[in-house]
Order: structure tokens, then sequence, then C-alpha cells
């Protein structure tokens, strides 16, 4: 039997897909492969509500499991797609089922990279992308802990707050001079690193890992600089690798994740990509990309939606992101990379304040600290890049929406 629309992923851009594609009025057979042992779920909390115990396994569920079988989904889970045969439209899943398709979609997002150092492998050390990952992690935490974060990016600073705000010794080793280089402005950088140092992290810049010491079980950090920071947890939050390997080895283009076009097309007539493993063009980026956020796996899905159903869209949604740390809320709007000039509204030592990126006088990008107003206001000037004054941004007082 042929599925109609079979889906490589179980997780959140999956989900949508196969609720989009319902909601749109799709009759034909759909099925979700997932490799993890749960029904498609939410991803943010694990570092958040979920790590810090506010939260049960089964509020992560995007859908109650039963919703999937109403909606005549169906989620075979526990399996993994081992290999693709574009040419017979089939995929052999890791314990050797085949199965045949119509459509086949990619979403299988990316797998936490490793540590490629000398202790690597040792126990103790932990990543953070799944459920699976965070309950090992919690069996970890029954006393007060001395932890290691490598990696000051948004999933280690989060898992940097709430296990401070557990009561453990939390050191984050970055390797860049600034935390969230990758994602924000310097002026942002310097207010997250001022709140955690307040909170009791210590935090070591411009600082790599040359080993984790420990026979078995790590007992400590070895730092670039040459000190040696004594652990009982290391957590290791340095990106994700792009889970294409089986669509590289079909012969798919796979730079740095799949390659697809705006319509989430691959290079294979039957083969679409979506989420954190699509290599997209992105008028935000002004070129490839690969976004790993929950709207872009949700918006991208709907893309690919209509591409099935023959009502082609491209894809342009406005990207935008969140990340809590302690009791503080950044969103942001807009991708900042690549920003001119630096427009902060408020004092940046002191929250809330917003930090507005322009590109020859146009707004691209906000990261608003504290500041929903802004965020919900200036989206709408994000999605238009709007052309705006730079003494009336620079203003807290005047409104974003009066900008326009
Ligand atoms: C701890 C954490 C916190 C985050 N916080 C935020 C946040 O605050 N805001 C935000 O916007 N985004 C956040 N994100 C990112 C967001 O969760 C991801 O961008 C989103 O989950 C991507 O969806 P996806 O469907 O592409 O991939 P995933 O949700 O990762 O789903 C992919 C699924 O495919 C499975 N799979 C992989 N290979 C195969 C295979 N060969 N066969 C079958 N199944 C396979 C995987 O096991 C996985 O279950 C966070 C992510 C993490 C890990």
């Amino acid at each position: 039997m042929v599925i109609d629309i079979l889906i490589a992923g179980a997780g959140q851009a999956a989900a949508q897909l196969a609720l989009s594609l319902r909601q749109r009025g799709h009759t034909g057979t759909i099925a979700m492969i997932g490799e993890e042992p749960y029904p498609p779920y939410e991803r943010p909390p694990l570092s958040k509500d979920y790590l810090s115990g506010q939260r049960e396994t089964h509020r992560l569920f995007l859908r109650k499991p039963e919703a999937w079988a109403e909606r005549r989904i169906d989620l075979h889970l526990g399996c993994r797609v081992a290999a693709v045969s574009p040419a017979a439209r089939r995929v052999t899943l890791a314990d050797g089922r085949q199965l045949d398709y119509g459509w086949l979609v990619w979403a299988t997002g990316g797998r936490p990279r490793a540590l490629s150092c000398p202790g690597a492998d040792l126990a103790g050390v932990h990543a953070i992308r799944g459920i699976a990952d965070i309950d090992r992690l919690k069996g970890d935490l029954t006393a007060p802990k001395r932890i290691v974060v490598i990696g000051g990016g948004y999933i280690g600073l989060e898992a940097a707050a709430v296990l401070r705000g557990l009561g453990h010794t939390v050191t984050v080793v970055e390797m860049q001079d600034r935390l969230l280089a990758r994602v924000t402005s310097p002026v942002v950088s310097q207010y997250f690193l001022d709140l955690h140092r307040r909170h009791g992290v210590d935090v070591r810049l411009s600082t790599g890992v040359r080993a984790l010491r420990g026979a078995g079980r790590v007992t400590g950090a070895e730092l670039s600089d040459g000190t040696t920071v004594p652990a009982d947890i290391v957590i290791v939050g340095i990106g994700i690798i792009p889970n294409v390997e089986p669509l590289a080895a079909a012969g798919l283009s796979c730079p740095n994740g799949v390659q697809v076009d705006a319509h989430c097309r691959t290079d294979d007539p039957h083969i679409l990509a979506i989420g954190d493993c699509a290599l997209h063009p992105n008028p935000y980026a002004g070129g490839l990309v690969r976004v790993e956020s929950v709207q872009n796996a949700v918006d991208q899905a709907k893309v690919a939606a209509e591409t099935i159903l023959g009502t082609p869209k491209a894809y342009d949604a406005m990207p935008w992101f969140w990340s809590d740390q302690y009791d503080l809320k950044l969103q942001t709007a807009g991708l900042c990379a690549g920003h001119g000039q630096v427009v902060v509204r408020g004092d940046p030592s002191r929250a809330p304040f917003t930090a507005a990126y322009l590109r020859g006088g146009r707004l691209v990008g906000l990261d608003c600290v504290g500041t929903l107003k802004d965020f919900v206001q200036g989206k709408a000037l994000v999605t238009r890049q709007a052309v705006v004054d730079p003494a009336r941004l620079a203003d807290p007082a005047v409104e974003l929406k009066t900008l326009a």
C-alpha cells in the first residue's frame, strides 16, 4: 500500500503539517514516523518549566494522543527512517520494514552536537534536546550539584537559569567573547551576561574546553585557559546537527540541512523538507539559512501543506522567537544578523528595554527584553521592514505603532 503523505519525524513541524493537511480538507492517508517514543510534543519547555519540574510530560504533548487517530493520522513511534529510495518512492525503516509514499516530507530536526574533546562520553555529561535527555538530567540532580554548562546560547542559558533557581552551582563556558553571539547584538549579550552574573552564575567568556576529566564519571572540565572547574554534571549546548543523512545518501543536496526552495521542495519532485533540518531561502536573512524555532517549523509546515495541495505559496513568514531566563522574557522579531545600526529604547543595563536593528534605515529586527508591547506593536513594522526615524525609535515613550 502506498501512503499518500509519509512524514519522517514526529515533532513540531511534522505535527503541524499533518494537522494543516486535514484542516485544509486533505483526505488521503497520512503517516508520521518518529524516532522518539512520544507523540508530537513541544520542546521549548524542556529547558524551562519541564527542567524545573513545573510541567508534567503529558502537558508537553501538542495534542492528546487520541487526537491523531481521530484525524486518521497514523503515528509510528520508536521507528527511524534509515534509507530513502527516491526512484522507487520508498523508505526503509531501521527495523527493515519498507513503506511506499506519494509524498515524503522530511521533518527530522537535529541532534545535539557532541563535544569532540577527551572525556566527552563520561557519565554525567548531558545534552538537552528531548524528553529523555531532561529525564536523564533530572535523575542526576538529586542533591545540590556543581554544573558546568558548555555553550552560552539560548538553551545553555535557559538551563543555567533554571538550575541556579534550583540551587545548583553553575558555571557557563562560552568560546565567543560574548553570550548569544550568533543571535543577538553586543548590547543584549551584555545584558544577559550581567543578568546571569547577578544570579550567581560564573560565566567564562572567550574560553573553550580542552577535556572533561573523571574516571567513568565526570569530575571536572579542563578549560582552554588551563584552569579546571570541578563538575558533577556537564551540560553540552553547542548547537545541533541536522538529521539528513538518509537524504544525503539518496543524492539530495544537503550542504547544511537539506536544501529546499521557497515551497519547501527539495531537488526531488516528491520530497519536501521543513523545520530545523531545512536549509531554505529566507527573505529576512537575504539568503539560505536553517532556522531553529517553533515559528519556522509551524510556518514551513503550512507552506509544505499548500505545496502538496497544489496551491503553492512561497515561504516569507517573519521570524520570531522567545527565551525565558529567570523571570525575564526575551522576544525577538526578524533576524538581527547583518544589521547596520542598533537603536536602544530604554536603559540597556536594566530591563525592560528593546534593541531595534536597522539596515539602510529600515527596521529589520527587534530584541524585546521584557517589552511585550514593543514586540506586539513592532512585529508589523519588521514584517514591512518599515523606514523609521531613529530618534523617535530611540524614545521609549513613543509607541512603535505610531512610527509607521
Ligand atoms: C530545549 C529546547 C528549547 C527550545 N526553546 C525554544 C523557544 O523558546 N522558542 C522557539 O521558538 N524554539 C525553541 N526551540 C526550538 C524548537 O523546539 C525547534 O525549532 C522545533 O522543535 C523544530 O521542530 P522540527 O519538527 O523541525 O524538529 P523536532 O521538533 O526536533 O522533531 C524532529 C523529530 O524527528 C525525529 N527524527 C530524527 N531523525 C529521524 C528519522 N530518521 N526517522 C524518524 N524520526 C526521526 C526526532 O527524534 C524528533 O522527534 C527549543 C528547542 C529545544 C531543544
